[in-house]
């Protein structure tokens, strides 16, 4: 936005790739792309930054997978989260299916409307500018996943599809605030689908470099800041960074009470990741997960509250809630002919050092028997793993801090503008801001706004 703008940007990024959290690379056996961290985005598509970008123009293309989501289930068949609403209501029992028509239809119709406001900063910045809707909104969202998941179903399979939706808040479930991301995950399914970049995520991040670099940005790779003392002096420094590398870097520049409400942003647990290289695809029980890029793997809704639960009280469930996704099925780019990938993480106490591999494996194996068979080769990342590859991934949290109902309203500290420091010029991008976590480009956006705002510029 601020190259766009005509301002001079250059972009220091500490990796080989740019990309940090959206990159693919080849981990496991030669042939093989993995996604390092974001594999579906949901929210990219609807994000307006992106909408507005040209993207496809420098070689992203999305691809819609037949249906964004399966959850799998203990004594019978899959649900499946189609991208038609209706086909979705028929999925599930009895008059469960009438009541997620209910709550999810004013959001669908009203995506636009609604993602207007949740990814703008939140309040006390900006009031909603569709207060009616948001209100519905509040309703359902600002509960607890499993109040919301209990007093509007009836039936075990609602109730399956809607926590292991909300688990993506990795909060308990039983938190305030846990149900909001099931509502617009939910939503976003039947709105705009869960789409993947065909050519691995690597594709959105090469995308966005090339439109950059086509209005006069430069990003500079392998270049680490490890205090802005090593910086020239400019006009603005947007630090995509989470608060306690804020503070490493920008060190007694903040004032004292800065880097003290800075050093109290919470952290939420971490994920243990595992990338597959697989000879066919992962033998579902029920082969219509196979038509899903996404499987969320627990048997039912009250396996996830406990699941869920556990990293929060710094301990591991022995049926970790696992989020799998299958990218090959329905991108051929992604391994040999014949040949596939997938990726499985599951929630962890944050900075955890306990090996998960046998567990999320033993769960993928109950819901698709011989699945251990189709391992060719895998590759793991710990918490301490995924943060030695992205440093914003603190502890292995993937969300840039806990998504609290506090750190949704106020993140990272609660302050007019969130972007900001106290800093003349010194802004914050990264996730740990408004909106949140996601791959959707609106913390950037909105940091870039604040910037040229500060600098006098009309917005
Ligand atoms: C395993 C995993 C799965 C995920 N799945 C999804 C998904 O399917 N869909 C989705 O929408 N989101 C997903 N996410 C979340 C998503 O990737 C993040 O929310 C998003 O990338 C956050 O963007 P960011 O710019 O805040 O941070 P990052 O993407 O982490 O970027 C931060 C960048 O800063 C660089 N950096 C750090 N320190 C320095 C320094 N001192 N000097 C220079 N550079 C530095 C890092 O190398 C990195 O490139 C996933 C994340 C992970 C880890």
């Amino acid at each position: 936005m601020l190259a766009q703008a005509g301002w001079s940007v250059v972009v220091r990024e500490a990796a080989d790739t740019p990309g940090g959290g959206v990159r693919s690379a080849a981990i496991t056996l030669p042939g093989y792309l993995h996604d390092l961290g974001s594999a579906v985005h949901p929210l990219a598509v609807s994000s307006p930054v992106f909408r507005s970008t040209p993207l496809a123009a420098h070689g992203l293309e999305w691809i819609h997978p037949t249906a964004p989501l399966a959850q799998v289930m203990d004594d019978g068949p899959a649900v499946l989260l189609h991208r038609d609403l209706e086909e979705t209501v028929a999925e599930l029992d009895g008059r469960d299916g009438q009541r997620y028509r209910a709550m999810m239809t004013p959001f669908v119709e009203r995506w636009d409307a609604l993602c207007g406001d949740l990814l703008a900063p939140t309040a006390p910045v900006r009031l909603p500018r569709h207060p009616f809707l948001m209100a519905r909104f509040a309703r359902y969202g600002l509960p607890a996943a499993t109040t919301v998941a209990r007093s509007s179903f009836a039936g075990g399979r609602a109730r399956a599809l809607f926590g292991g939706l909300a688990a993506h808040s990795i909060l308990p479930l039983t938190w305030l605030g846990s149900a909001a991301f099931g509502v617009v995950l939910g939503a976003a399914a039947h709105a705009v689908g869960w789409p993947i970049p065909r050519g691995g995520s690597g594709a959105l991040s090469r995308a966005l470099v090339a439109y950059l670099e086509s209005i006069g940005g430069t990003v500079i790779t392998s270049a680490p800041v490890r205090s802005l003392t090593e910086l020239p002096p400019t006009d603005a420094l947007l630090l995509d960074l989470t608060p306690r590398q804020v503070v490493a870097v920008a060190g007694d520049r903040l004032s004292a009470g800065e880097r003290s409400a800075l050093s109290n942003f919470r952290y939420g647990p971490g994920a243990f990741k595992v990338d597959w290289a697989l000879s066919a695809p992962i033998p579902w029980r029920d082969s219509r997960c196979g038509q899903a890029a996404t499987v969320h793997v627990s048997g039912s809704l009250d396996e996830m509250v406990v699941s869920e639960a556990a990293p929060w009280s710094g301990t591991h469930a022995d049926r970790p809630f696992v989020l799998v996704v299958q990218p090959s099925l329905f991108d051929p780019t992604r391994a040999p002919p014949g040949r596939h990938t997938a990726w499985g993480y599951c929630h962890v106490p944050n900075g955890s050092e306990v090996d998960m591999v046998a567990r999320i494996e033993a769960q993928i194996e109950r819901f698709a028997p011989g699945f251990r068979d189709v391992i060719a080769a895998r590759s793991v990342m710990s918490p301490a793993g995924l943060e030695s590859y992205d440093a914003n991934l603190v502890g292995g949290d993937l969300g840039g801090g806990a998504n609290t109902l506090r750190q949704i309203i106020f993140r990272p500290v609660a302050r007019r503008v969130p972007y900001a420091t106290g800093v003349p010029g010194l802004f914050i991008c990264s996730s740990s801001t408004p909106p949140g976590g996601g791959v959707h480009g609106m913390c950037g956006y909105h940091a870039a706004r604040a910037a040229m705002a500060a600098v006098g510029e009309r917005v």
